[in-house]
């Protein structure tokens, strides 16, 4: 089973030909809102794909709480270490023009206060088989959430985004890092993915890069290497193709896959999920991605 500790928001996201510049009112063609956040995305792409799903964090008093909830509800994931704060939710607010170029102001709101372990997260992080966690909360809540799982023989995964440089001792109890390709530059000053990867695997045991349309690479300290192309898709919205790649990768190690297998597992779901508009309404389920990789 999964635990995510982690970000939940609802996304405002603005369509419109030309993004606005300073000072400037354009008129756009349509308005969405979509619960989001990486924490929230990465636990319904684990339960769409078939695992049991725990969330920790936290949402706002108002009208977007009660929709995320909702929206976890439909999905499958337990929401009983999701905790509601004084105050707002956490929103994204998202200017998406006609190229697809996206713009984004995230204000945390609620996702602020999860800076630690509240009653009860110890023993939903025990009972679990992998935590997932990215940097959309303060990080001593990040911290504490790993230092929990390391105390219970959970597999740590951490996706380090936004990126930021990362202390040393938060890294100690992370079992498997996935970065993109330029949060692995961020985190290690080596743009080149190879050389990113030997970096990483001084400071973790495993570490997957994951490079867009060109794929992935993974490394274990051990010496153990793959390198797993992306399937060839006509992408059209590649929102959270990471955080589906790591849900459906975790699933599929929980359930006893071979690294390369469930590599291929989660490029699949995260193929899937770039080829329609949308973060979580974009993200397939179990039996999709196995007709997938049948075809
Ligand atoms: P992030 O969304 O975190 O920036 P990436 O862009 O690296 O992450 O994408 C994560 C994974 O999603 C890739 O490793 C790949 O398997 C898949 N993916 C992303 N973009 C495409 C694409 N255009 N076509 C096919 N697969 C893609």
């Amino acid at each position: 089973s999964v635990v995510v500790f982690g970000s939940c928001n609802m996304d405002l996201v603005a369509y419109v030909p030309v993004a606005p510049g300073q000072g400037e009112t354009v008129t756009g063609r349509e308005f969405r809102t979509v619960p989001g956040g990486k924490g929230a995305n990465q636990a319904i792409a684990a339960a769409k794909a078939g695992a049991d799903v725990r969330m920790i964090g936290a949402v706002g008093e108002d009208d977007f709480g009660a929709e995320i909830r909702r929206t976890f509800r439909e999905s499958t994931v337990d929401i009983q270490g999701l905790r509601t704060a004084p105050g707002r939710s956490g929103t994204a607010h998202i200017v998406v023009d006609d190229e697809g170029n996206n713009s984004i102001i995230a204000i945390p709101a609620a996702n602020g206060t999860v800076d630690g372990l509240a009653d009860g997260d110890e023993e939903i992080i025990a009972a679990s088989g992998s935590l997932l966690l990215q940097l959309e909360i303060p990080q001593s809540g990040v911290a504490a959430a790993a230092a929990a799982g390391k105390r219970h023989g959970v597999r740590v995964v951490l996706t380090p985004a936004p990126a930021v440089p990362l202390p040393e001792d938060l890294l100690r109890d992370v079992d498997l890092l996935v970065p993109n390709e330029h949060e692995a530059a961020v985190l290690t000053g080596q743009e080149d993915p190879e050389r990113a990867l030997s970096a990483l695997l001084e400071l973790v045991p495993e570490v997957v890069i994951t490079l867009g349309s060109r794929g992935c690479v993974y490394g274990h300290r051990d010496g153990v290497r793959h390198e797993v192309p992306a399937f060839p898709v006509q992408a059209v919205d590649t929102t959270a193709a990471g955080d589906t790649f790591v849900g459906v990768l975790s699933t599929a190690l929980g359930e006893g896959a071979d690294v390369p297998g469930a590599l291929r597992r989660a490029a699949a779901g995260s193929a899937l999920s770039v080829q329609r508009t949308g973060a979580t309404s974009a993200m397939p389920g179990r039996e999709e991605i196995n007709r997938f990789l049948a075809n």
